[in-house]
């Protein structure tokens, strides 16, 4: 069976904690897909195809890596193209018991999807992309918490 899993989050920008869960993630999974969610409610601070664009360049040379965006429930965009595992990050036990809720939910809708978690390493449990942002609209310099390549200047 060819193991797929999708990555999701809105990656505004992709950090080197996300970075680091994929890159982790490698060995478990045949394919891994970045699932940049669309959400017309939350105003994001870089376009969806920069976003895109980052994962797509930070990852290009690793075939595994692949980059998608959808709209919608993550179960169904699993369901789309295939993949059977949903991989996520825990930083904290606030973010555990945030992903329990949505996991177990997401089993009971869809049983044969499982959701995998990888704890974040200590050194990156406090990047996260809302303090990236605030750093970077705030002027401050912010790459040494993104991967190598990302050129973060506001359009
Ligand atoms: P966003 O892309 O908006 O930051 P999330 O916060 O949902 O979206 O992040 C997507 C996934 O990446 C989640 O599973 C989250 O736990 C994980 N993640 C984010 N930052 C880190 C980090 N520093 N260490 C480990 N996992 C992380």
């Amino acid at each position: 069976m060819n193991k797929t899993a999708i990555f999701p989050g809105s990656f505004d920008p992709i950090t080197m904690g996300h970075f680091d869960i994929i890159n982790r993630a490698l060995c478990l999974f045949d394919n891994i897909v970045v699932g940049v969610g669309v959400n017309s409610a939350k105003q994001s601070l870089y376009s969806l195809e920069r976003r895109m664009d980052w994962i797509g360049k930070v990852f290009e040379h690793e075939p595994k890596v692949s980059v998608e965006t959808y709209e919608g429930l993550t179960v169904d965009f699993c369901n789309k193209i295939g993949a059977k595992f949903i991989l996520r990050g825990l930083r904290t036990s606030a973010d555990f018991e945030y992903e329990r809720v949505i996991a177990q939910m997401n089993r009971s809708m869809y049983g044969e999807i499982e959701t995998v978690f990888i704890l974040s390493a200590p050194e990156l449990l406090a990047v996260n992309s809302t303090i990236v942002r605030e750093i970077i609209k705030n002027g401050g310099e912010a790459s040494k918490f993104v991967p190598a390549g990302i050129d973060l200047s506001l359009d």
